[in-house]
């Protein structure tokens, strides 16, 4: 163990400054602070030519456990992209997101001296690890032993150097001609879980593999990081910019800095436009706005109240018209992530539009740095109604709630991560959008059909929680994003709108600068709605299956008289079908016989939820009756009951059900789920059906149309 970095008096000041201006108002439950538990202070210079790197680095590493910790685990995530061999490689197949990796477009980084700050070598001793899939070819993982071990609550100073070679990006991270992205650069630490995080029984180290699908899991920090490259570059980065100075060989140093944060990216081009904006806390949000959260919440104005942003929009030339339509959104993600789920606390946010040619690395998130998505086509009509653009900066803003603060692990739940996200950025997109995120044509999309597109009873081979590389081929997208956002809607319906609010404040807050599990949601949940719903995650959540409820029949008919032969012995009697013709035609002059009603339900999935049936009589006349009781077939109307429902809040749990009612009214029609609140149902066609004349399908417009909106978008792989 070493004695701590002896502290700058420039980052004591900053770090002075940063606690004054995050300081919560009283009473805040939102933490103001990070624990910092890797530190990293960074000289990394680009020679732009030959696309490589040559880094310095003081890793700061604290023992969070109770425990001694005797080596460090590190990523050294650029190997994903050395060889045909590596496990990123091997799951991908060298593409990502439709984007190619360039032939021989290969890069890696070598660490080339480790030592601690006393000097000792660690390098002896050092090897690659391969814990998820036992690749031996795979070079992203590093275990260092340590001579002796950091003590629980100790520290530990290491002395890097390492060179890196780019990739040509088609995946995230990397250049393409002179426009640099640099992501997952360095060499950085796993996550040390003491026991008991996460669920764990021992401590460890929780360090994967570079993924085709996942790449993040950190511990937070405080990062300083001087980039030197030559001084016609434009530079953004993670972090406040807090220094440049030119250099007589004709470059520069930007110097960023930034604490509580979990990684560093940054980017570099030449021909970068920049355009710059002050979210304002007091003019971009209304006191009606900030009222209505409040309310929502049940928290007091102080504690919804949000902080002023600057924020830097990097665009490529051919696309600055867009300017406008990025910072509209990153102020708009800024606002309604800030109000619903807590303000965001960085003073800084860079948006970078990436190249033309390197749309690979768009789309991506790194703390207070995000990349967007977007075309020259979307500048103009008809095109510029489709809202992409602003979709992919309002979800990449979003993970700096969902990965970046609440840092999820999301190489193991990335529904927590990518899903929350897309479930939150559906949100923001309808507030602040309206209802269509897409218009083209007279075809309309919104997030809703977004999400349903994929949803099919071909998906039922996986739990949504399932480790990122462990799903069925070709469905880690639709688990961790669109059926994770279903999902949610679906708990939403159950828990109601103003508890869904509280309970996603409350995780967030709860868990912003920590690494929280399902677990811990599950909890929130449990504490916030006031009630279990373990037994909907279990089935929704932990085990695979789809939710396809259907009406399989129904009928309505008048009720006979009776007819055949009744009594024994000598008294029987003979009623004749003339006879009870003749009563039933009387009975009807009479005012009519009653009706018999049939209507059989089944559920041909295995996730089964409270839900409800409306049968709408002839007249107008409508009942709800819900399928939770078996009880139900007296007249009254019953709305459904929730979770805390009159059944111990436990759902129907056979696969069929038959309703039979006598009553004055013809059945026209029967539809379980008639408000389509169970979001996850794979099939909302078979969700009605009607008595006359033929028992067909009484989809209404708006189901089919949807359906049709699906094939279509599952044709258009969108
Ligand atoms: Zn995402």
């Amino acid at each position: 163990m070493l004695p701590a970095r002896p502290p700058r008096p420039v980052s004591a000041l900053l770090a002075l400054v940063a606690l004054l201006v995050a300081a919560p108002s009283p009473g805040d439950p939102l933490p103001a602070r990070a624990t910092h538990v890797a530190d990293y202070d960074m000289r990394v210079r680009l020679d732009p030519e030959t696309k490589t790197l040559d880094g310095e680095q003081r890793i700061v590493w604290r023992n969070p456990s109770p425990e001694p910790v005797g080596e460090l685990w590190f990523h050294l995530y650029l190997n994903a992209f050395k060889s045909s061999k590596s496990t990123f490689f091997t799951e991908s197949g060298g593409q990502l997101r439709g984007d190619r990796m360039p032939e021989d477009g290969w890069g890696w980084v070598d660490v080339r001296s480790i030592r601690r700050a006393d000097g000792v070598d660690l390098a002896p001793g050092a090897t690659f690890e391969h814990p998820d899939d036992d690749n031996a070819d795979d070079r992203t993982v590093w275990r260092v032993p340590l001579p002796e071990a950091v003590p629980p609550g100790g520290e530990v100073a290491l002395d890097v150097t390492f060179q890196a070679k780019l990739p040509r990006v088609f995946a995230r991270t990397g250049y393409f001609r002179d426009y640099f992205l640099v992501g997952q650069w360095f060499p950085k630490l796993g996550v040390y879980e003491p026991p008991g995080r996460r669920g764990r029984a021992a401590g460890g180290w929780n360090c994967h593999q570079f993924h085709a699908n996942s790449e993040f899991y950190a511990d937070f920090g405080h990062y300083r990081v001087q980039i030197t490259l030559p001084k016609r570059f434009v530079v953004g980065a993670t972090g406040k910019r807090s220094g440049r100075r030119e250099n007589a060989d004709g470059t520069s140093t930007h110097v960023f800095e930034q604490a509580d944060v979990i990684d560093f990216a940054w980017t570099a081009s030449p021909r970068f436009v920049e355009v710059k904006s002050t979210f304002s806390a007091e003019k971009d949000v209304t006191p009606q706005e900030y009222a209505e959260t409040a309310k929502l919440l049940g928290r007091s104005l102080d504690e919804v109240r949000l902080s002023d942003v600057e924020v830097t929009v990097l665009l490529q030339p051919d696309r600055a018209v867009q300017a406008d339509r990025h910072v509209k959104a990153a102020k708009a993600a800024i606002k309604w992530f800030g109000l619903w789920y807590g303000r965001y606390p960085y003073p800084t946010l860079t948006v970078v539009d990436p190249a033309f040619g390197a749309g690979g690395s768009g789309g991506m998130e790194y703390p207070t740095f995000i990349t967007a998505g977007s075309s020259r086509l979307l500048n103009r009509w008809p095109l510029d109604r489709v809202l992409l653009p602003e979709e992919v900066t309002v979800h990449e803003f979003g993970h700096q709630y969902w990965q970046s603060m609440v840092a999820t692990n999301e190489f193991e739940e990335s529904w927590l991560d990518e899903g929350f996200n897309t479930h939150s950025t559906g949100k923001v997109m309808t507030r602040v959008y309206g209802p269509w995120t897409v218009q083209l044509f007279g075809l309309r999309i919104g997030e809703g059909e977004l999400s349903r597109a994929g949803n099919s009873v071909d998906r039922m081979f996986d739990a949504i929680r399932t480790p990122a590389w462990g799903y069925s081929p070709g469905n880690y997208g639709f688990n961790s994003y669109q059926r994770t956002d279903l999902t949610l809607q679906t708990l939403e319906s159950l828990l109601g709108t103003e508890a869904m609010a509280r309970v996603m404040r409350t995780y967030h807050e709860r868990w912003r600068f920590r690494h929280p599990t399902s677990e811990d949601f599950y909890a929130v949940v449990a504490e916030v709605a006031g009630k279990d719903a373990r037994w909907f995650f279990d089935q929704a959540v932990e085990r695979p299956g789809i939710l396809d409820d259907e009406v399989a029949s129904v009928r309505s008919e008048r009720v006979l008289e009776p007819r055949g032969v009744f009594g024994e012995g000598e008294s029987k009697t003979t009623i004749t079908a003339k006879e009870a013709r003749k009563k039933e035609s009387e009975a009807d002059k009479a005012g009519g016989r009653p009706w018999r009603s049939t209507v059989v339900v089944r559920r041909r999935g295995e996730v089964r939820l409270p839900t409800s049936l409306e049968l709408q009589f002839e007249g107008g006349k409508s009942q709800t009756v819900s399928l939770q009781e078996l009880d139900f077939m007296g007249g009254k109307t019953e709305t459904m009951p929730l979770l805390d429902g009159r059944t111990d809040g436990r759902p129907w749990l056979g696969r069929w059900k038959r309703i039979e009612m006598t009553g004055e009214r013809r059945l026209v029609s029967a539809t379980v789920d008639p408000g389509n609140r169970l979001a996850i149902d794979v099939n909302r066609l078979n969700n009605s059906r009607r008595v006359e004349p033929d028992g067909r399908a009484a989809a209404h417009w708006g189901v089919r149309w949807v359906f049709w909106l699906q094939q279509l978008l599952a044709v258009v792989g969108l």
